[in-house]
């Protein structure tokens, strides 16, 4: 039998990796689950609907994890918590695999093979383990509830026998995962959406949620998405031509929505002082780059700055604010990938460590890290050739030599 363990989080987490639905898939198909009692408790998953579904509950984290063959998180959890932990079992979450590395190192040493869930490869197979678009839609999500309820007038237009009340205008700055989500939220509560991007891919992708499109569509615009589907850094001169077009629009917005990344770079600065300046009084920006750099001037993590009247909102993590579905996808998310790492005859454990989605993922294993990136940042060689290739493919952030399938915010 596998045994699979999922400690607490710490203070600031509310998401959990395990809920009662997928301790009973995998139950079936050949694990015993013990979970560290409380732990679902802030995504509302109470321990009686755990030990139901067929989990055990333990009374401590090092209970949770001593004799798990796998451990699931969802961040990345202390080097001591992993010392605990049987040498060579799985630990698997989103372990952050670009911030850190020494504290990486550190959880390496336990002697745990490390699992960052944010390196799963963005092919077809590996659609149902795809974190990143499981939380992001929900962070887009959040981010115009949250600028909604901050923003002081209404956002649909209303016709009254008291008069009319305009709608509001929402400007969507980067459209993947999170952006689509944001733009559709914006359109079902009934503001004029308008959404920009670098790639032209997202053009189509705007018109059909009901959005304007706005940007630079000159040559440089053509070829700026990678094979692999995401933003390039663009030049200086396409920045300024894209800064003069977005301080003409944003003036006239009254909530912007900013999501724009460039994997393995810092998030572009699109939103300046002056843009800002320019806004009027009670607009709002939320910021989803603000963990990145952020794409707003005055933007900072975690809190709402207030300039001449205009706030620029800079929540952290968006996805745990809404824990009950965000932990209910993730540990979605991770039943797919864990399943097939269970012999469902012999009910061992039977990691291939050939496979793609495997290697995308491995970041540390027999006590060292085994990702070429990290392993870079330490300053070190990777020993282990096959699994280190997989995060550092140019993209920086995710590997799979597969095209990616564009997924679309979900109405
Ligand atoms: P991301 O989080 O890396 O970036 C967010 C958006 O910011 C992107 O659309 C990017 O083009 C944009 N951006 C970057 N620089 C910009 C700038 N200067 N100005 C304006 N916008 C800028 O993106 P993501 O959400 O991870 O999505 C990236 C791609 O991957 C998309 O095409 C998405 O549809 C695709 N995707 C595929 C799968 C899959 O097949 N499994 C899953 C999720 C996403």
């Amino acid at each position: 039998m596998v045994a699979i363990g999922v400690p607490a989080e710490d203070k600031d987490e509310p998401r959990i990796g395990l809920t009662p639905e997928t301790v009973k898939k995998l139950v079936k198909a050949g694990a015993s689950v013990t979970l560290r009692s409380g732990a679902g408790l802030r995504s509302h998953f109470p321990d009686a609907e755990y030990a139901a579904a067929g989990a055990k509950i333990a009374a401590s984290d090092a209970d949770a994890v001593a004799d798990a063959d796998i451990v699931l998180t969802v961040r990345r959890p202390s080097a001591e918590l992993a010392s605990k932990m049987k040498k060579g079992a799985a630990l698997i979450g989103m372990l952050d695999p670009f911030s850190d590395a020494e504290g990486l190192d550190a959880l390496a040493k336990s002697g745990v093979a490390l699992f960052a869930m944010e390196l799963m490869p963005r092919i077809s197979r590996a659609q149902s383990m795809d974190v990143l678009s499981s939380q992001s839609n929900l962070a887009g999500y959040k981010a115009v509830v949250d600028a909604a309820a901050a923003f002081e007038r209404a956002l649909p237009m209303m016709m009254t026998a008291a008069g009319t009340v305009p709608a509001a205008r929402v400007f969507v700055m980067g459209v993947g995962v999170a952006g689509l989500q944001a733009i559709a939220t914006a359109r079902r509560l009934g503001a004029i959406v308008s959404a920009t991007d670098v790639r032209p891919a997202v053009k189509e992708q705007v018109a059909s949620l009901g959005a304007k499109f706005i940007a630079v569509e000159d040559e440089e615009f053509k070829q700026a998405e990678t094979s692999g589907g995401y933003a390039k850094e663009m030049s200086d001169a396409y920045k300024q031509k894209q800064a003069a077009l977005v301080a003409e629009h944003v003036k006239n917005q009254d909530i912007v929505i900013t999501t724009a990344l460039i994997p393995g770079r810092p998030a572009p600065k699109l939103i300046s002082k002056a843009m800002i300046e320019s806004m009027r009084p009670g607009s709002i920006i939320v910021d989803l780059a603000v963990e990145r750099g952020g794409n707003a001037e005055l933007a900072k993590p975690g809190e709402t700055v207030n300039h001449n009247g205009v706030r620029i909102m800079g929540k952290l993590n968006l996805p745990g604010s809404v824990p009950v579905n965000a932990s209910s996808l993730y540990a979605r998310n991770l039943q797919a990938f864990v399943e097939p790492l269970i012999d469902k005859e012999k009910k061992t454990l039977a990691i291939n460590f050939d496979d793609e989605l495997v290697k995308g993922t491995l970041i540390g294993r027999d006590g060292r890290i085994v990702n070429a990136m990290i392993a870079e940042r330490l300053g070190g060689k990777v020993s282990a050739a096959a699994p280190a290739k997989a995060a550092a493919n140019g993209d920086g952030k995710k590997s799979g030599g597969a095209k990616r399938q564009t997924k679309g915010a979900k109405s």
